[in-house]
Protein backbone atom coordinates (compact mmCIF):
# COMPACT_ATOMS: atom_id res chain seq x y z
CA UNK A 1 0.00 0.00 0.00
CA UNK A 2 1.27 3.38 -0.61
CA UNK A 3 0.11 6.27 1.45
CA UNK A 4 -0.02 9.71 -0.86
CA UNK A 5 0.28 12.54 1.11
CA UNK A 6 -0.50 15.31 -1.59
CA UNK A 7 -2.72 15.37 -4.60
CA UNK A 8 -1.20 14.18 -7.83
CA UNK A 9 -2.05 16.94 -9.35
CA UNK A 10 -0.54 20.93 -8.08
CA UNK A 11 -3.21 22.51 -6.26
CA UNK A 12 -3.17 26.20 -4.86
CA UNK A 13 -2.61 26.01 -1.41
CA UNK A 14 -0.64 22.24 -0.92
CA UNK A 15 2.47 23.56 0.43
CA UNK A 16 0.34 25.11 3.52
CA UNK A 17 -1.55 22.02 3.75
CA UNK A 18 1.29 19.96 4.79
CA UNK A 19 3.09 22.39 7.37
CA UNK A 20 -0.09 23.21 9.56
CA UNK A 21 1.57 23.46 12.77
CA UNK A 22 3.13 27.02 12.54
CA UNK A 23 -0.34 28.61 12.23
CA UNK A 24 -1.72 26.26 14.40
CA UNK A 25 -0.90 27.82 17.54
CA UNK A 26 -2.58 31.00 17.09
CA UNK A 27 -5.88 29.19 16.80
CA UNK A 28 -8.87 29.01 18.87
CA UNK A 29 -8.48 25.29 19.33
CA UNK A 30 -10.90 25.22 22.09
CA UNK A 31 -13.95 26.48 20.17
CA UNK A 32 -15.94 23.12 18.88
CA UNK A 33 -17.47 24.91 16.34
CA UNK A 34 -14.32 25.65 14.39
CA UNK A 35 -12.61 23.75 11.92
CA UNK A 36 -9.97 21.21 13.29
CA UNK A 37 -7.16 23.42 11.55
CA UNK A 38 -4.51 21.20 13.74
CA UNK A 39 -3.53 17.99 12.23
CA UNK A 40 -5.03 15.31 14.63
CA UNK A 41 -3.46 12.42 16.41
CA UNK A 42 0.12 12.18 17.85
CA UNK A 43 3.76 12.16 15.53
CA UNK A 44 3.26 10.42 12.46
CA UNK A 45 -0.11 11.12 12.07
CA UNK A 46 -0.56 11.66 7.96
CA UNK A 47 -3.76 13.59 8.61
CA UNK A 48 -3.82 16.62 6.34
CA UNK A 49 -5.38 19.43 8.22
CA UNK A 50 -7.69 22.21 6.12
CA UNK A 51 -7.04 24.93 5.23
CA UNK A 52 -4.31 25.52 7.79
CA UNK A 53 -2.52 28.27 5.61
CA UNK A 54 -5.64 30.62 4.78
CA UNK A 55 -7.02 30.81 8.17
CA UNK A 56 -6.63 34.52 8.31
CA UNK A 57 -8.92 34.89 5.15
CA UNK A 58 -11.79 32.36 5.93
CA UNK A 59 -12.58 32.64 9.22
CA UNK A 60 -14.46 35.59 8.92
CA UNK A 61 -15.88 33.75 6.07
CA UNK A 62 -16.83 31.33 8.16
CA UNK A 63 -17.96 32.78 11.10
CA UNK A 64 -20.18 34.65 8.89
CA UNK A 65 -21.25 31.77 7.43
CA UNK A 66 -22.79 30.31 10.65
CA UNK A 67 -25.48 32.09 10.09
CA UNK A 68 -26.16 31.56 6.85
CA UNK A 69 -28.91 28.54 6.58
CA UNK A 70 -29.43 27.01 3.10
CA UNK A 71 -30.83 29.88 1.04
CA UNK A 72 -31.27 30.32 -2.66
CA UNK A 73 -28.22 31.10 -3.21
CA UNK A 74 -26.37 28.05 -1.18
CA UNK A 75 -28.86 25.43 -3.31
CA UNK A 76 -27.48 27.07 -6.56
CA UNK A 77 -24.19 26.55 -4.97
CA UNK A 78 -24.67 22.97 -4.08
CA UNK A 79 -26.01 21.90 -7.28
CA UNK A 80 -23.25 24.15 -9.15
CA UNK A 81 -20.57 21.53 -7.35
CA UNK A 82 -22.49 18.55 -7.70
CA UNK A 83 -22.51 19.17 -11.44
CA UNK A 84 -18.65 20.05 -11.31
CA UNK A 85 -18.08 16.75 -10.00
CA UNK A 86 -20.48 14.95 -12.22
CA UNK A 87 -18.20 16.68 -15.23
CA UNK A 88 -15.04 14.64 -14.19
CA UNK A 89 -14.59 12.06 -16.03
CA UNK A 90 -14.23 8.51 -14.09
CA UNK A 91 -16.59 6.20 -16.38
CA UNK A 92 -14.85 2.40 -16.26
CA UNK A 93 -12.77 1.53 -17.68
CA UNK A 94 -10.06 4.69 -17.76
CA UNK A 95 -11.44 6.67 -14.51
CA UNK A 96 -9.70 9.86 -14.19
CA UNK A 97 -9.55 9.34 -10.33
CA UNK A 98 -6.50 11.72 -10.02
CA UNK A 99 -8.92 14.83 -10.55
CA UNK A 100 -11.66 13.39 -8.70
CA UNK A 101 -9.24 12.84 -5.55
CA UNK A 102 -8.36 16.76 -6.23
CA UNK A 103 -11.75 18.49 -6.55
CA UNK A 104 -13.10 16.32 -3.50
CA UNK A 105 -9.84 17.29 -1.40
CA UNK A 106 -10.51 21.04 -2.19
CA UNK A 107 -14.09 20.20 -1.54
CA UNK A 108 -13.47 18.96 1.91
CA UNK A 109 -11.02 21.63 2.55
CA UNK A 110 -13.57 24.13 2.27
CA UNK A 111 -15.68 22.01 4.31
CA UNK A 112 -13.49 21.87 6.91
CA UNK A 113 -12.77 18.28 6.96
CA UNK A 114 -9.24 16.31 7.18
CA UNK A 115 -8.01 14.54 4.30
CA UNK A 116 -5.77 11.61 3.50
CA UNK A 117 -5.25 9.95 0.45
CA UNK A 118 -4.58 5.76 0.59
CA UNK A 119 -3.51 4.13 -2.43
CA UNK A 120 -3.72 0.24 -1.70
CA UNK A 121 -3.75 -0.35 -5.81
CA UNK A 122 -1.28 1.69 -8.22
CA UNK A 123 -3.48 4.48 -9.48
CA UNK A 124 -6.53 3.86 -7.53
CA UNK A 125 -6.59 6.17 -4.68
CA UNK A 126 -9.50 6.26 -2.19
CA UNK A 127 -9.58 9.86 0.19
CA UNK A 128 -10.44 9.08 3.57
CA UNK A 129 -12.03 12.31 5.30
CA UNK A 130 -12.47 12.77 9.07
CA UNK A 131 -14.88 14.85 11.31
CA UNK A 132 -13.44 14.51 14.67
CA UNK A 133 -15.63 13.51 17.36
CA UNK A 134 -15.96 14.51 20.78
CA UNK A 135 -15.49 11.40 21.88
CA UNK A 136 -12.84 9.50 19.67
CA UNK A 137 -13.23 6.21 21.30
CA UNK A 138 -16.78 5.47 20.65
CA UNK A 139 -17.63 3.68 17.40
CA UNK A 140 -17.40 5.81 14.41
CA UNK A 141 -19.72 6.34 10.94
CA UNK A 142 -18.29 5.39 8.03
CA UNK A 143 -20.21 7.47 5.33
CA UNK A 144 -18.88 5.71 1.98
CA UNK A 145 -19.51 6.07 -1.70
CA UNK A 146 -17.65 4.88 -4.41
CA UNK A 147 -16.37 7.72 -7.46
CA UNK A 148 -16.10 5.54 -11.09
CA UNK A 149 -19.39 5.39 -12.91
CA UNK A 150 -19.99 2.91 -15.45
CA UNK A 151 -19.25 4.21 -19.47
CA UNK A 152 -22.05 5.57 -21.34
CA UNK A 153 -23.26 5.94 -25.13
CA UNK A 154 -23.70 9.73 -25.34
CA UNK A 155 -25.43 9.65 -28.96
CA UNK A 156 -28.38 7.71 -27.10
CA UNK A 157 -28.57 10.53 -24.30
CA UNK A 158 -30.82 13.29 -24.57
CA UNK A 159 -27.64 15.68 -23.14
CA UNK A 160 -24.19 14.71 -23.03
CA UNK A 161 -23.39 12.61 -19.56
CA UNK A 162 -20.81 14.44 -19.27
CA UNK A 163 -22.38 17.38 -19.52
CA UNK A 164 -24.39 17.70 -16.30
CA UNK A 165 -26.93 20.00 -17.69
CA UNK A 166 -29.57 20.72 -15.72
CA UNK A 167 -32.48 20.95 -17.90
CA UNK A 168 -34.08 24.48 -16.15
CA UNK A 169 -38.24 23.27 -17.72
CA UNK A 170 -37.65 19.54 -15.33
CA UNK A 171 -35.15 20.55 -12.65
CA UNK A 172 -33.25 17.66 -13.87
CA UNK A 173 -29.74 17.44 -14.12
CA UNK A 174 -28.54 15.08 -16.95
CA UNK A 175 -25.00 13.06 -15.98
CA UNK A 176 -23.59 9.83 -15.58
CA UNK A 177 -23.46 9.25 -11.75
CA UNK A 178 -26.17 11.52 -10.99
CA UNK A 179 -27.62 8.70 -9.60
CA UNK A 180 -25.09 5.97 -8.88
CA UNK A 181 -23.21 7.49 -6.91
CA UNK A 182 -21.84 11.15 -6.81
CA UNK A 183 -25.08 12.46 -5.99
CA UNK A 184 -24.35 11.02 -2.39
CA UNK A 185 -20.80 11.27 -2.23
CA UNK A 186 -21.81 15.43 -2.81
CA UNK A 187 -24.07 14.87 -0.32
CA UNK A 188 -22.50 13.95 2.80
CA UNK A 189 -20.21 16.80 2.11
CA UNK A 190 -22.98 19.23 1.42
CA UNK A 191 -25.41 17.95 4.92
CA UNK A 192 -21.66 18.28 6.69
CA UNK A 193 -20.67 21.74 5.43
CA UNK A 194 -24.50 22.44 6.68
CA UNK A 195 -24.37 21.30 10.72
CA UNK A 196 -20.92 22.85 10.50
CA UNK A 197 -22.09 25.97 9.89
CA UNK A 198 -24.86 25.99 12.87
CA UNK A 199 -22.04 24.46 14.77
CA UNK A 200 -22.70 20.81 15.73
CA UNK A 201 -20.45 18.95 17.00
CA UNK A 202 -20.05 14.84 16.19
CA UNK A 203 -19.38 12.96 19.56
CA UNK A 204 -18.33 10.25 17.17
CA UNK A 205 -15.51 10.39 15.05
CA UNK A 206 -17.30 10.67 11.18
CA UNK A 207 -15.62 9.31 8.44
CA UNK A 208 -16.19 9.67 4.84
CA UNK A 209 -14.75 7.58 2.23
CA UNK A 210 -14.71 7.88 -1.46
CA UNK A 211 -13.66 4.98 -3.12
CA UNK A 212 -12.04 3.52 -6.23
CA UNK A 213 -13.03 0.92 -8.31
CA UNK A 214 -17.33 -0.40 -7.10
CA UNK A 215 -18.49 -1.02 -11.01
CA UNK A 216 -15.75 -3.75 -11.31
CA UNK A 217 -15.74 -5.62 -8.47
CA UNK A 218 -14.28 -3.01 -5.71
CA UNK A 219 -11.00 -5.52 -5.24
CA UNK A 220 -9.06 -3.34 -5.65
CA UNK A 221 -10.98 -0.73 -3.77
CA UNK A 222 -12.97 -1.32 -0.40
CA UNK A 223 -11.87 -4.94 -0.48
CA UNK A 224 -8.14 -4.30 0.17
CA UNK A 225 -9.27 -1.04 2.68
CA UNK A 226 -11.05 -3.21 5.18
CA UNK A 227 -8.10 -5.42 4.90
CA UNK A 228 -6.07 -2.54 6.18
CA UNK A 229 -4.74 -1.41 9.60
CA UNK A 230 -6.04 2.02 8.31
CA UNK A 231 -9.02 0.45 8.38
CA UNK A 232 -9.14 -1.09 11.92
CA UNK A 233 -7.86 2.24 13.33
CA UNK A 234 -11.02 3.97 12.93
CA UNK A 235 -12.97 1.16 14.88
CA UNK A 236 -16.15 1.75 12.56
CA UNK A 237 -19.68 0.92 13.90
CA UNK A 238 -21.90 1.68 10.77
CA UNK A 239 -21.64 2.09 7.06
CA UNK A 240 -23.64 3.99 5.15
CA UNK A 241 -23.48 3.22 1.16
CA UNK A 242 -25.07 3.20 -1.64
CA UNK A 243 -29.35 2.50 -2.08
CA UNK A 244 -31.61 2.69 -5.03
CA UNK A 245 -33.59 5.77 -6.40
CA UNK A 246 -37.25 4.98 -5.67
CA UNK A 247 -40.26 5.85 -8.40
CA UNK A 248 -42.30 6.49 -5.29
CA UNK A 249 -42.84 8.62 -2.13
CA UNK A 250 -40.57 6.67 -0.33
CA UNK A 251 -37.39 5.82 0.03
CA UNK A 252 -35.17 2.53 -0.33
CA UNK A 253 -33.15 1.36 2.13
CA UNK A 254 -30.86 -2.04 1.73
CA UNK A 255 -29.82 -3.95 4.73
CA UNK A 256 -27.99 -6.99 2.63
CA UNK A 257 -27.92 -7.94 -1.00
CA UNK A 258 -28.07 -10.88 -3.34
CA UNK A 259 -24.51 -12.85 -3.88
CA UNK A 260 -23.53 -13.29 -7.15
CA UNK A 261 -22.90 -16.99 -8.97
CA UNK A 262 -21.25 -16.73 -11.92
CA UNK A 263 -20.73 -20.14 -13.43
CA UNK A 264 -20.14 -21.80 -16.69
CA UNK A 265 -22.11 -25.71 -17.67
CA UNK A 266 -20.38 -27.66 -20.21
CA UNK A 267 -21.75 -30.69 -21.67
CA UNK A 268 -19.95 -33.44 -23.47
CA UNK A 269 -21.57 -35.66 -26.39
CA UNK A 270 -20.44 -38.16 -29.01
CA UNK A 271 -20.35 -35.88 -32.21
CA UNK A 272 -22.25 -37.56 -35.28
CA UNK A 273 -24.33 -36.55 -38.09
CA UNK A 274 -26.61 -33.29 -38.46
CA UNK A 275 -29.57 -36.13 -39.46
CA UNK A 276 -28.88 -38.52 -37.28
CA UNK A 277 -31.63 -38.49 -34.60
CA UNK A 278 -29.74 -40.15 -31.38
CA UNK A 279 -29.31 -39.80 -27.65
CA UNK A 280 -26.58 -38.21 -25.35
CA UNK A 281 -25.29 -35.66 -27.91
CA UNK A 282 -23.76 -32.10 -25.95
CA UNK A 283 -26.16 -29.85 -27.23
CA UNK A 284 -28.83 -31.78 -26.29
CA UNK A 285 -27.39 -32.75 -23.09
CA UNK A 286 -26.95 -28.81 -22.56
CA UNK A 287 -30.39 -27.50 -24.08
CA UNK A 288 -32.12 -30.44 -21.39
CA UNK A 289 -30.37 -28.09 -18.80
CA UNK A 290 -31.23 -24.78 -20.24
CA UNK A 291 -34.51 -25.72 -19.92
CA UNK A 292 -34.74 -26.76 -16.58
CA UNK A 293 -32.97 -23.75 -15.19
CA UNK A 294 -35.67 -21.55 -17.65
CA UNK A 295 -38.21 -23.21 -15.30
CA UNK A 296 -36.70 -22.58 -12.22
CA UNK A 297 -35.76 -18.74 -13.25
CA UNK A 298 -39.72 -18.49 -14.44
CA UNK A 299 -41.02 -20.08 -10.93
CA UNK A 300 -38.74 -17.42 -9.22
CA UNK A 301 -39.56 -14.48 -11.43
CA UNK A 302 -43.29 -15.29 -10.86
CA UNK A 303 -42.92 -14.68 -7.03
CA UNK A 304 -42.27 -11.11 -7.76
CA UNK A 305 -45.12 -10.83 -10.33
CA UNK A 306 -47.08 -11.97 -8.30
CA UNK A 307 -45.86 -9.35 -5.76
CA UNK A 308 -45.34 -11.93 -3.33
CA UNK A 309 -41.84 -11.41 -2.66
CA UNK A 310 -39.57 -8.30 -3.30
CA UNK A 311 -36.87 -8.91 -6.58
CA UNK A 312 -33.82 -9.15 -4.12
CA UNK A 313 -35.77 -12.29 -2.43
CA UNK A 314 -35.69 -14.17 -5.04
CA UNK A 315 -32.88 -16.44 -6.84
CA UNK A 316 -32.31 -14.74 -10.47
CA UNK A 317 -30.96 -16.86 -13.02
CA UNK A 318 -30.14 -15.02 -16.58
CA UNK A 319 -28.41 -16.72 -19.50
CA UNK A 320 -25.19 -14.76 -20.44
CA UNK A 321 -23.82 -16.63 -23.36
CA UNK A 322 -24.66 -19.73 -25.15
CA UNK A 323 -21.26 -21.25 -27.08
CA UNK A 324 -21.70 -24.36 -28.89
CA UNK A 325 -20.78 -25.49 -33.06
CA UNK A 326 -17.80 -26.42 -35.35
CA UNK A 327 -16.69 -23.38 -36.88
CA UNK A 328 -15.91 -22.27 -40.49
CA UNK A 329 -14.83 -19.31 -42.04
CA UNK A 330 -18.41 -17.61 -42.85
CA UNK A 331 -20.15 -19.17 -39.91
CA UNK A 332 -20.91 -22.64 -38.65
CA UNK A 333 -20.53 -26.40 -39.97
CA UNK A 334 -24.47 -26.92 -40.29
CA UNK A 335 -24.26 -31.15 -41.07
CA UNK A 336 -22.28 -32.11 -37.83
CA UNK A 337 -23.89 -32.11 -34.17
CA UNK A 338 -20.77 -30.56 -32.09
CA UNK A 339 -18.82 -32.23 -29.26
CA UNK A 340 -18.94 -29.88 -26.57
CA UNK A 341 -21.65 -27.31 -25.43
CA UNK A 342 -21.71 -24.97 -22.99
CA UNK A 343 -23.70 -21.81 -21.49
CA UNK A 344 -22.65 -19.45 -19.08
CA UNK A 345 -25.34 -18.16 -16.28
CA UNK A 346 -25.70 -15.07 -13.69
CA UNK A 347 -27.65 -16.32 -10.66
CA UNK A 348 -28.04 -14.10 -7.88
CA UNK A 349 -28.53 -15.25 -4.26
CA UNK A 350 -30.31 -13.87 -1.36
CA UNK A 351 -28.78 -14.92 1.82
CA UNK A 352 -31.77 -16.26 3.24
CA UNK A 353 -31.25 -19.47 0.76
CA UNK A 354 -29.81 -22.76 1.56
CA UNK A 355 -27.12 -22.11 -0.81
CA UNK A 356 -25.86 -26.32 -0.34
CA UNK A 357 -29.50 -27.23 -1.51
CA UNK A 358 -29.00 -25.05 -4.23
CA UNK A 359 -25.45 -26.56 -5.31
CA UNK A 360 -26.80 -30.31 -5.06
CA UNK A 361 -29.37 -29.03 -7.28
CA UNK A 362 -27.18 -28.05 -9.51
CA UNK A 363 -25.05 -30.62 -9.51
CA UNK A 364 -27.81 -33.48 -9.76
CA UNK A 365 -30.19 -31.67 -11.66
CA UNK A 366 -28.44 -29.09 -14.09
CA UNK A 367 -25.35 -29.98 -14.62
CA UNK A 368 -25.32 -33.76 -13.69
CA UNK A 369 -22.52 -36.05 -14.86
CA UNK A 370 -24.77 -38.62 -15.57
CA UNK A 371 -24.93 -36.31 -18.67
CA UNK A 372 -21.36 -36.02 -19.18
CA UNK A 373 -21.99 -32.08 -17.74
CA UNK A 374 -19.73 -30.34 -15.58
CA UNK A 375 -19.93 -27.44 -13.93
CA UNK A 376 -17.00 -24.21 -13.13
CA UNK A 377 -17.47 -21.23 -10.95
CA UNK A 378 -16.43 -18.23 -12.33
CA UNK A 379 -17.13 -16.19 -9.29
CA UNK A 380 -19.14 -17.51 -6.11
CA UNK A 381 -20.19 -14.95 -3.43
CA UNK A 382 -20.36 -16.70 -0.15
CA UNK A 383 -24.13 -15.46 1.63
CA UNK A 384 -22.44 -15.61 4.93
CA UNK A 385 -20.02 -13.52 6.78
CA UNK A 386 -16.95 -14.37 8.54
CA UNK A 387 -18.46 -15.59 11.27
CA UNK A 388 -20.69 -18.26 9.28
CA UNK A 389 -23.56 -16.20 9.77
CA UNK A 390 -26.25 -14.80 6.97
CA UNK A 391 -24.25 -11.55 5.78
CA UNK A 392 -27.11 -9.22 6.62
CA UNK A 393 -27.44 -5.87 8.55
CA UNK A 394 -30.41 -6.41 10.86
CA UNK A 395 -33.00 -3.67 9.96
CA UNK A 396 -35.35 -3.87 13.05
CA UNK A 397 -35.15 -2.32 16.55
CA UNK A 398 -32.93 -4.96 17.64
CA UNK A 399 -30.08 -3.55 16.32
CA UNK A 400 -29.82 -0.03 18.02
CA UNK A 401 -28.72 1.33 14.98
CA UNK A 402 -32.05 0.99 12.84
CA UNK A 403 -34.73 2.83 15.03
CA UNK A 404 -31.95 6.06 15.01
CA UNK A 405 -31.69 5.65 11.33
CA UNK A 406 -35.25 5.64 10.88
CA UNK A 407 -36.43 8.14 13.00
CA UNK A 408 -33.99 10.64 11.63
CA UNK A 409 -35.14 9.88 8.16
CA UNK A 410 -38.65 10.73 9.37
CA UNK A 411 -37.87 13.62 11.19
CA UNK A 412 -36.48 15.10 8.00
CA UNK A 413 -39.67 14.25 6.27
CA UNK A 414 -38.32 11.64 4.35
CA UNK A 415 -40.30 8.47 4.61
CA UNK A 416 -38.84 4.89 4.64
CA UNK A 417 -39.93 1.97 2.59
CA UNK A 418 -39.91 -1.38 4.22
CA UNK A 419 -36.39 -2.63 4.74
CA UNK A 420 -34.82 -4.39 1.31
CA UNK A 421 -32.30 -7.03 -0.10
CA UNK A 422 -30.53 -4.94 -2.97
CA UNK A 423 -30.78 -7.14 -6.08
CA UNK A 424 -27.32 -6.89 -7.15
CA UNK A 425 -24.04 -6.12 -5.72
CA UNK A 426 -21.87 -2.50 -3.57
CA UNK A 427 -19.28 -2.51 -1.89
CA UNK A 428 -21.22 -2.91 1.69
CA UNK A 429 -20.97 -6.85 1.22
CA UNK A 430 -17.22 -6.36 2.21
CA UNK A 431 -18.35 -4.52 5.31
CA UNK A 432 -20.78 -7.14 6.25
CA UNK A 433 -18.75 -9.83 5.82
CA UNK A 434 -16.62 -8.81 8.74
CA UNK A 435 -19.56 -8.38 10.50
CA UNK A 436 -19.90 -4.14 10.51
CA UNK A 437 -23.36 -2.76 9.98
CA UNK A 438 -23.97 -1.65 6.84
CA UNK A 439 -27.10 -0.15 5.26
CA UNK A 440 -27.58 0.69 1.76
CA UNK A 441 -29.30 3.86 1.11
CA UNK A 442 -29.53 7.08 -1.59
CA UNK A 443 -32.40 9.45 -0.77
CA UNK A 444 -33.84 9.38 -4.04
CA UNK A 445 -37.51 9.40 -3.82
CA UNK A 446 -40.15 10.41 -7.01
CA UNK A 447 -37.22 9.09 -9.43
CA UNK A 448 -36.61 6.70 -11.87
CA UNK A 449 -34.55 3.62 -11.42
CA UNK A 450 -31.82 4.89 -13.92
CA UNK A 451 -28.12 3.76 -13.01
CA UNK A 452 -26.15 2.41 -15.61
CA UNK A 453 -28.79 3.59 -17.76
CA UNK A 454 -29.54 6.26 -21.05
CA UNK A 455 -30.82 9.32 -19.55
CA UNK A 456 -29.83 8.68 -15.62
CA UNK A 457 -30.52 12.37 -14.37
CA UNK A 458 -31.40 13.42 -10.60
CA UNK A 459 -33.76 16.30 -10.21
CA UNK A 460 -32.40 19.61 -8.53
CA UNK A 461 -34.99 19.43 -5.81
CA UNK A 462 -34.28 15.82 -4.70
CA UNK A 463 -30.43 16.33 -5.05
CA UNK A 464 -31.12 19.18 -2.02
CA UNK A 465 -33.86 17.57 -0.65
CA UNK A 466 -31.26 14.47 -0.20
CA UNK A 467 -29.00 16.51 2.04
CA UNK A 468 -31.50 17.64 4.30
CA UNK A 469 -32.22 14.03 5.16
CA UNK A 470 -28.47 13.00 5.70
CA UNK A 471 -27.79 16.46 7.76
CA UNK A 472 -31.04 14.78 10.21
CA UNK A 473 -29.00 11.19 9.49
CA UNK A 474 -25.59 12.17 10.45
CA UNK A 475 -26.75 14.52 13.21
CA UNK A 476 -28.43 11.34 14.95
CA UNK A 477 -26.35 8.61 14.07
CA UNK A 478 -23.16 10.83 15.34
CA UNK A 479 -24.76 11.53 18.55
CA UNK A 480 -26.77 8.92 19.15
CA UNK A 481 -25.90 7.06 22.68
CA UNK A 482 -26.15 3.09 23.15
CA UNK A 483 -24.43 0.38 25.33
CA UNK A 484 -24.96 -2.31 23.26
CA UNK A 485 -22.86 -0.46 20.59
CA UNK A 486 -20.25 1.45 22.89
CA UNK A 487 -19.97 -1.42 25.36
CA UNK A 488 -15.92 -1.03 24.31
CA UNK A 489 -15.74 2.00 25.22
CA UNK A 490 -17.41 2.46 28.24
CA UNK A 491 -14.76 1.53 30.55
CA UNK A 492 -13.37 4.85 29.25
CA UNK A 493 -16.22 7.04 30.30
ZN1 LIG B 1 -23.01 2.40 -7.40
Amino acid sequence: MITVSAPVAPRRHHHQLQSPTPVSAALPTHRHDLPPFLVRGSEGSMWIAPMAGLTKILLPLLLLSVAAAASPSSDAEAVSRFQEYLRIDTAQPTPDYAAAVAFLRDQAAAVGLEARTLEFAAGKPLLLLRWPGRRPSLPSILLNSHTDVVPSEPKKWEHAPLSATLDEASGRIYARGSQDMKCVGMQYLEAIRHLRNAGFVPDRNIYIIFVPDEEIGGHEGVELFVASKEFKELNVGLVLDEGLASPGEEYRVFYAERSPWWLTIKAKGAPGHGAKLYDGSAMENLMKSVEALRRFRTAQFDLVKSGEKAEGDVVSVNFAYLKAGTPTPTGFVMNLQPSEAEVGIDIRIPPSVHTEALEKRLAEEWAPSSRNMTFEFKQKGSVLDKLGKPAMTIADSSNPWWPVFEESVRRAGGKLGKPEIFPASTDARYFREIGIPAFGFSPMANTPVLLHDHNEFLSKDEYLKGIGIYESVIKALATHKDDGIDEESRAEL
